[in-house]
């Protein structure tokens, strides 16, 4: 057997980037099962071998948690696949989702030498070696040997089960605080389970993640929907809580502001997926939640949300999904293996070309929309070249089901009702960027709902910087 740790520099050069097998996607455009089907040991072996080993890792730099990663990819290459694990797991508690949905294009990937040494050359699949290792130790039943500290007898509310508010609830219940997640839904796991589909990632590895947490002794109240059924003031009063952190997320949807949005058959992304995903609406009348399953399908928006959203419609039986966006595809927000997975099972693209308004029929359903047509001009402050409408360039394209994928801001539900807690000009809790403490005595805030609409590793991010805090905070008033 060929064995990769025997390689020369040169040969390890010569090693082409090993492209994970997929599902074919005629096919998977039918069914909810994952796209990807991950590594075998031996490809993830020469993937991994392709690394260099340079002195001054950028990817570990490029990495919002810091993973050693030339430190995994020796450990993969040398077969000690506990080792390699143990490593990823020092730096972050979910290598199995960030392996699937990180951005790594545009972080550890992007400044990886072997990619910038030489033009045409492929940066070293990290995310994929992650997302091979993570399952490699869940498949494998290899557990995080964790040490618990000793109960420190301080209790810490966590408010919202996304990825911020998984990381410090793990983090503090390790260091021994007794802590308590309150989610409004039924299920843990924020966006994980209700927004980012079955297909892009496996909901039993978001419910793995969370059997985790409550094995490390951390208890989850769910049907909490904190500002309603109770508030922080009362948990931080009157239930004994010693310190509180939120991460509600930012999950209101931004509408167009156009005419006809409110006719049946005009759905916000965040609706239409939560009931894919969450509700099960695909397998209507079985689970209680229907939905419109849409023949011909208008997507508005695309950005990453937007992709889920196409993608989701087609697996639902939809004959034609089009996306409908105002800029080329050079500007379009989606990550660029998200439109071309998109573009590979069939969803068509609409680019430079902006809704009107939606048109309904006789009975008040949804008909088409009428567009224009746009061209680019000059860059706006962003840097992205700005859309200009075309004149008398109106055309009108058909759908029973239009879905509004135009992003999400801060639900005020909470900051509300919340004295004390300062906000943004968009409504996002204030909080500093190093710690996460809010201007309210006790009460700590990271993803989301600090950040904005960002991403899985920042909103992580947030929470172990938080945690960190959080743990002094407590100590320090034992
Ligand atoms: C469809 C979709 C696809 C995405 N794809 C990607 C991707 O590919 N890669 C990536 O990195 N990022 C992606 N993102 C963004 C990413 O998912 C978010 O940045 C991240 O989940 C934010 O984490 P969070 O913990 O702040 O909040 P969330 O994940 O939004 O979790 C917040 C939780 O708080 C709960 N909650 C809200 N209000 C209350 C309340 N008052 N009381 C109690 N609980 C409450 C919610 O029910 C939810 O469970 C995507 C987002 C969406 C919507």
């Amino acid at each position: 057997m060929i064995q990769v740790k025997n390689f020369t520099k040169k040969e390890r050069r010569d090693i082409p980037r090993q492209e994970m097998t997929e599902r074919h996607p005629k096919q998977r455009a039918k069914y909810f099962d994952e796209v990807t089907l991950g590594y075998s040991l031996k490809e993830a072996q020469f993937e991994a071998a392709r690394c260099i080993q340079c002195k001054d890792p950028a990817c570990v730099k490029g990495c919002p948690v810091g993973i050693d990663i030339p430190g995994f990819l020796s450990q993969i290459v040398h077969n000690d696949l506990e080792g390699a694990i143990g490593t990823v797991w020092d730096s972050t508690a979910l290598p199995a989702v960030c392996g699937r949905v990180c951005p790594q294009e545009m972080q550890c990937e992007q400044v990886c030498v072997v990619r910038n040494e030489k033009k045409g050359k492929e940066s070293v699949g990290i995310g994929n070696l992650e997302m091979f290792i993570a399952d490699w130790a869940r498949n494998n039943n290899v557990q995080n040997k964790i040490e618990i500290a000793p109960k420190t007898g301080k209790k810490v509310a966590v408010i919202g089960s996304g990825p911020a508010g998984i990381t410090v609830a793990g983090d503090l219940a390790i260091k021994g605080h007794d802590v308590t997640i309150f989610e409004a839904f039924h299920k843990a796991g924020g966006v994980l389970l209700y927004g980012i589909p079955e297909f892009r990632l496996s909901k039993d590895i978001v419910q793995h993640e969370i059997d985790q947490l409550v094995e490390l002794g951390v208890k989850i109240e769910y049907n909490s929907v904190v500002g309603r059924t109770f508030d922080i003031d009362e948990l931080l009063e009157e239930y004994g809580y010693d310190a509180a952190f939120i991460g509600v997320g930012a999950g209101l949807p931004v509408f167009l502001g156009i005419p006809g949005e409110d006719l049946n058959g005009v759905f916000s992304a965040n609706e239409y997926l939560t009931r894919a995903n969450l509700m099960r609406a695909f397998e209507f009348p079985h689970y209680d939640t229907p939905i419109i399953p849409g023949k011909n399908v208008a997507i508005l928006g695309a950005g990453n949300v937007a992709m889920d959203a196409a993608r989701t419609a087609l697996r639902l039986g939809a004959k034609s999904v089009k996306v409908i966006y105002r800029r080329t595809k050079d500007e379009a927000p989606a990550r660029h293996i998200e439109l071309h997975h998109a573009q590979q099972e069939g969803v068509e693209f609409e680019f430079l070309t902006s809704p009107l308004e939606f048109i309904g029929n006789s009975e008040g359903k949804l008909a088409g929309v009428s567009c224009e047509r746009m061209e680019l001009g000059e860059p706006d402050e962003g840097g992205r070249r700005r859309p200009i409408a075309i004149k008398d360039s109106q055309c009108f394209i058909d759908c029973d089901l239009a879905i509004i994928s135009i992003g999400t801001e801060a639900n005020p539900l909470l900051t509300n009702v919340t004295e004390g807690l300062e906000l943004n000009e968009w409504g996002n809790i204030k909080a500093d960027p190093k710690t996460g403490k809010t201007t309210k005595d006790k009460v700590w805030a990271g993803g989301d709902i600090t950040l904005g609409q960002a991403t899985v590793i920042l909103a992580m991010g947030t929470g172990r910087d938080a945690a960190t805090d959080i743990d002094k905070y407590l100590k320090e008033n034992i």
